[in-house]
């Protein structure tokens, strides 16, 4: 398969060059040349096939020639060691993507590229530094995905004393392979130095350096997995037992399935659609998914483009689903590389959702249910309701997929509906001692210490 640069066609690498480097030399994204489509045989067993041959057959042809299939099999169940549960709640069914070991969707991503990393490298004898800028969610899936990987390094840069207790031990107490930096300053100065430590020469000569960013096609082809999985189950009307991870009161509390044999909607929270634009090539590929909505907080730009066919970037606006703050989401020039503004309006409908609908519905299903959303599930969850009151999804069977453990946020939902049950990989995580070194939001600081470590 051959990747080519979203600025540039005839710029075409292989699939190890394009997960390797992450961006385009022109600043482009690498997107496939071709979106494979699943064959007769693998649709109709799809519906009841194990997760992780569903991600085999899903992958596959992305990286044919490259990783042969006892490889990849090998990446995938070292990669995912859980699954996405699809839970009937009320009149819809959730795809519950937070059942790894940081209790978010970012899990499948970040878990498959560094075992694809390594794999890639094999025979290498100089280890990989990959350095990662986080505000707090992607630093710890990404640190989590490479823990004992071998061959790579990691050192995540955040800002100190700007991130959750809990986002802080997942990023700063795994120790090992992973190294954590506390900068004295902001997102911003962390993105700054990443950035200027990725093109000093002098490192450069010295070690091999990489980024592990969202717009990575390593990252994005395995969360095409949970999509054709999801929706090929809830076409056929399966549903999974809770699991351990299941936030509800009353684990018991369901037997039926909302609807089978009907379209499926997916409904997704998002911020840089790199989720979404992974659930594009599931559809491509086959899965019986009839459209998505894409649900936004009040940083709304696709939502926006959607109905006035015009695209502005904006700054972001603070909101409680902070990890979809994003005002000029990067994976748009992937969605618009594969689909025209016409294409796209048939398959995807935006729609906006304020802070205090979100908080209402946190409160309201749990008050119904006994479920205990997190602010960005809560967010789809609300963007299906309004788009159903505007009659513009009737006959359906819609799935919201929710992206984070709702113990995850637990400074916005707690005060809300109480308590909420903790999974194991999060109290895991809880107990971890952060070692992070301090450093002063200055380039020179950060070369020096990756000059010590090397
Ligand atoms: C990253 C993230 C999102 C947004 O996903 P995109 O792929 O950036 O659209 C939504 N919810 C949670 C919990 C996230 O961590």
């Amino acid at each position: 398969m051959h990747y080519y640069s979203t600025r540039n066609k005839n710029e075409k690498v292989n699939f190890a060059a394009a997960a390797l480097t992450g961006l385009a030399p022109d600043g482009g994204l690498y997107v496939p040349e071709e979106i494979p489509g699943y064959t007769p045989a693998v649709l109709s067993a799809l519906a009841s096939m194990d997760f992780c041959n569903t991600a085999l057959e899903t992958i596959k042809p992305y990286v044919k020639g490259e990783i042969s299939d006892n490889e990849l099999s090998n990446i995938i169940t070292s990669a995912f060691t859980f699954t996405a549960p699809l839970i009937p709640v009320m009149d819809r069914y959730t795809s519950e993507l937070f059942h790894g070991p940081t209790a978010a969707f970012k899990d499948f991503g970040a878990r498959f590229m560094a075992r694809a990393f390594s794999y890639l490298r094999r025979g290498e004898d100089r280890p990989l530094r990959i350095l990662v800028a986080t505000s707090g969610d992607t630093g710890g899936a990404v640190a989590d995905g490479f823990y004992n990987v071998p061959g790579i390094l990691v050192t995540v840069l955040y800002p100190k004393g700007r991130v959750t207790p809990l986002q802080e031990k997942q990023i700063a107490g795994l120790g090992k392979n992973i190294s954590a930096l506390a900068v004295e300053g902001s997102f911003d100065d962390c993105q700054a130095l990443v950035k200027t430590a990725l093109k000093d020469s002098e490192l450069n000569k010295r070690t091999a350096l990489s980024s592990a960013n969202s717009i990575n096609i390593s990252r994005l082809i395995p969360q095409a997995v949970y999509y054709s999985s999801t929706a090929a189950k809830a076409y056929a009307g399966f549903f999974d037992p809770d699991g351990e991870a299941t936030p509800r009161t009353n684990k018991s509390a369901h037997s039926n399935s909302p609807a089978s044999q009907k379209p499926v909607i997916l409904c997704v929270p998002s911020g840089n659609f790199g989720n979404l634009t992974a659930g594009l090539y599931a559809m491509k590929m086959g899965a019986p998914i009839k459209q998505f909505i894409a649900a936004t907080n009040i940083n709304k730009t696709v939502p926006d483009y959607l109905n006035s066919g015009e695209y502005l970037a904006r700054i972001s606006q603070a909101t409680i689903s902070n990890a979809m703050d994003v005002g000029a989401p990067s994976n748009f020039e992937r969605m618009s590389a594969h689909f025209s503004l016409e294409e796209m309006r048939r398959i995807i409908l935006g729609i906006a959702v304020s802070d205090e609908e979100t908080r209402e519905t946190i409160v309201r299903i749990y008050e119904q249910a006994g479920y205990y959303l997190d602010p960005h599930s809560a967010v789809g969850w609300k963007g299906l309701d309004k788009l159903r009151a505007e009659n513009k999804i009737t006959d359906e069977t819609s799935c919201i997929l929710c992206t984070a453990h709702p113990a995850k946020f637990s400074e916005i939902v707690e005060p809300l509906v109480g308590a909420v049950p903790v999974p194991a990989s999060l109290k895991c995580a809880m107990e971890r001692t952060i070692e992070a070194k301090t450093i002063p939001a200055d380039a020179t600081a950060l070369i020096e210490v990756l000059s010590e470590n090397i």
